[in-house]
């Protein structure tokens, strides 16, 4: 192997610990993040997200509260919970955990979500934010990304940069925020024609698609970094990435491991969100 793994888990724990001293300093002001999530149903991956979750939330001391609600719940009965949690001035960042029970829209739950307390990124005005560069709650996904790609020491400036995904969550968002660090970035989706003489012109590729080992060598020039975001679970149990890791990990200069790469940035930018709402707000409240 050649590549350099970039340790997804290292880099996040260094940047907690650098979020727990300023929780630290925030608490000795009287301010304590708080952080509400609201979980629908009992998929087994969403509780498990969020146990993740709550747990950071502790390490760093931010307050958490988790709101369990039944699969029946009615979608008026999650937006009036999340009014509820709004009107809470000790909860500074709300996240509905998603995917949400098919009877529930997540665009109405998205909107009723004020964008003060929007953690997530993903309410509309915070996309929109995003996406004419103004300052804002970074999706989580996204921002995680851009620190590995940091990590690496690589100056984004006048990169190519290839995205394979469009979601509204990783795809677009994450592309916007190479374009605002001087990357040129082109993006890839299931109706791009000739997918591998695309990314084997990236300097950097970010794979978001969700199919097991898509990504193989001959869609990777030699030296490229390589940020596989693929969470994918095998028949026999195992988790792997969009990329073929060992083979990509022969050609590409550095590249993130599934899990173990993107997976722990996610939650921490989400603890620096929450952070930044608490300040935030609480500015806003001694005007
Ligand atoms: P979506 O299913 O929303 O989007 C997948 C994207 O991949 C779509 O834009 C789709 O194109 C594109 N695509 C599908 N097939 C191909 C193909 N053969 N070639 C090129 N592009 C293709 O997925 P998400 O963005 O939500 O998630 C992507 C992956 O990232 C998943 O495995 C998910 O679990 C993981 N993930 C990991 C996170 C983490 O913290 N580690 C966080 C979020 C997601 P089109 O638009 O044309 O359909």
């Amino acid at each position: 192997m050649t590549a350099t793994i970039i340790d997804g888990k290292a880099v996040a724990r260094s940047l907690r610990e650098k979020i727990a001293e300023e929780v630290k300093t925030l608490k000795q002001n009287g301010i304590v993040p708080g952080l509400a999530v609201v979980l629908v149903g009992q998929d087994p991956a969403s509780h498990s997200y969020v146990k993740g979750k709550i747990k950071a939330c502790e390490e760093v001391g931010i307050h958490s509260e988790v709101l369990y609600l039944a699969e029946e719940t009615s979608q008026a009965e999650l937006l009036q919970t999340i009014e509820q949690l709004n009107k809470k001035t000790n909860i500074h960042g709300i996240l509905v955990q998603l995917p949400l029970p098919p009877h529930i829209s997540e665009e109405a739950v998205l909107e009723v979500i004020p964008a003060e307390k929007d953690v997530d990124g993903f309410h509309p005005l915070n996309v929109g934010n995003l996406a004419i560069g103004r300052d804002t709650y970074l999706p989580c996904t996204p921002h995680g990304i851009v620190e590995l790609i940091k990590w690496t020491g690589t100056d984004l400036n006048g990169k190519h940069v290839v995205v394979v995904g469009r979601s509204n969550i990783v795809g677009k968002p994450v592309s916007l925020l190479l374009l605002q660090e001087n990357a040129t970035v082109t993006m890839c989706h299931s109706r791009t024609r000739d997918l591998p003489a695309l990314t084997r012109q990236a300097d950097i590729l970010v794979v978001a698609v969700g199919k097991p080992q898509l990504i193989g060598k001959e869609h990777v020039s030699p030296g490229a970094i390589v940020i596989d975001v693929g969470v994918n679970r095998l028949e026999s149990g195992k988790l792997v990435g969009d990329v073929r890791f060992d083979e990509v990990a022969e050609v590409a200069s550095y590249i993130t491991p599934v899990p173990g790469g993107v997976g722990p940035m996610t939650i921490t930018m989400l603890l620096a969100n929450t952070v930044k709402a608490a300040k935030a707000q609480a500015a806003a409240a001694s005007k």
